[in-house]
């Protein structure tokens, strides 16, 4: 039985990691995918202390080498359920025998929200993306269109700029989320276009994207903007793996958990973007690695002291 088994290979998984290999737990990491989440998504992480303009990608790798350097396992799997056993759980996995752990790490994070409008599904993948960094360039010299109001939706339509000839950013309200360094970089940019008071209604195309019907939400007037590209970048909703059930979450599917990461299931801690918490950053989620390790350590020593 491991003493901690961490789901997820973020910035939170990653640290926790970091810091459980220091505390000297037995403890393996599952990712059901490539490792780093949704750093993997960003072009320049600017706001990383002490890692001024380090790209997404390059910042997941260093996370998995300092991770592995001190010991990390990472095994690719990709986990189902739990169930409660004497001293601990039992996680099942996809295509391996069960893992037993006393306590567990949930760091699995959140992944992109879709929009919901007619063309969407239809053409994921034709162009129609969740991820500007991924696949950014194939619309080299080309329109596209950016959806969002947020710090990634401004990001991305940044980096869009780059490469293509025109990028037409989409907010249903007249105001930006985003931070104002960002706002303030965005509207320097020549070949961006802003849309405000604006909503898709749908994405149109024929075998792939050409372009977005747009709905400005108070004069009711609508527009076609030609585009081959459509980057959604609408928020994200927490990868919760479906255990809303037995670990409470808020109305939104976050666990309920604070800075100390403890849900309210004894063992079980949710640490990053998963769990509920003000500000969802690179920075807060690497913290709470940080922090889940220390409290789970305690927790540990607390079930040593019982047996
Ligand atoms: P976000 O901050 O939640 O922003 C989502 C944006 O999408 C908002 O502007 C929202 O509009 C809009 N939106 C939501 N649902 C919509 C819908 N159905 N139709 C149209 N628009 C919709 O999400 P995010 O930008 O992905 O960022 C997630 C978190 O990561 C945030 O905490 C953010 O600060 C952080 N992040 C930080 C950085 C950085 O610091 N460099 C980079 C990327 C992300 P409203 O504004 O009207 O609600």
């Amino acid at each position: 039985m491991y003493d901690l088994v961490i789901i997820g290979s973020g910035p939170a998984g990653m640290a926790a990691a970091i810091y459980a290999a220091r505390a000297e737990l037995s403890f393996v990491v599952l990712e059901k995918g490539v490792s780093g989440g949704q750093v993997l998504n960003t072009s320049d992480v600017d706001n990383y202390p002490g890692l001024p303009g380090i790209s997404g990608f390059d910042l997941a790798e260093k996370l998995e080498e300092h991770a592995k350097h001190c010991g990390a396992e990472i095994r690719m799997a990709e986990v189902t359920e739990f169930e409660k056993i004497e001293g601990g759980f039992r996680i099942s996995i996809d295509s391996d025998d069960p893992v037993e752990t006393r306590t567990i790490l949930i760091a699995t994070g959140a992944q992109p929200r879709k929009l919901g409008c007619p063309g969407e599904e239809e053409f994921a993948g034709m162009g129609v993306s969740y991820c500007a960094t991924c696949d950014g360039a194939f619309f080299k010299n080309r329109e596209v269109v950016v959806i969002g109001g947020g710090n990634t939706a401004v990001e991305d339509a940044i980096y869009l700029a780059r490469g293509c000839s025109k990028v037409t950013i989409v907010h249903r309200r007249d105001e930006f989320r985003a931070s104002k360094t960002l706002v303030t970089a965005l509207r320097k940019t020549p070949n961006i276009e802003i849309a405000f008071d604006s909503v898709v209604d749908e994405i149109c195309g024929e075998d792939t994207v050409t372009g977005v019907t747009l709905r400005n939400v108070k004069t009711g007037a609508i527009r076609n903007v030609p585009a081959d590209g459509v980057f959604v970048a609408v928020g994200t909703n927490p990868v919760n793996l479906g255990w809303q059930d037995s670990i409470p979450c808020d109305a939104a599917g976050y666990f309920l958990a604070g800075e100390d990461c403890a849900t309210q299931v004894p063992g079980i801690y949710a640490a990053g973007d998963v769990r509920t918490k003000d500000l969802r950053q690179i920075v807060t989620a690497a913290a709470d690695g940080a922090n889940a390790v220390y409290h789970i350590d305690q927790y540990l020593a607390e079930l040593a002291a019982q047996e």
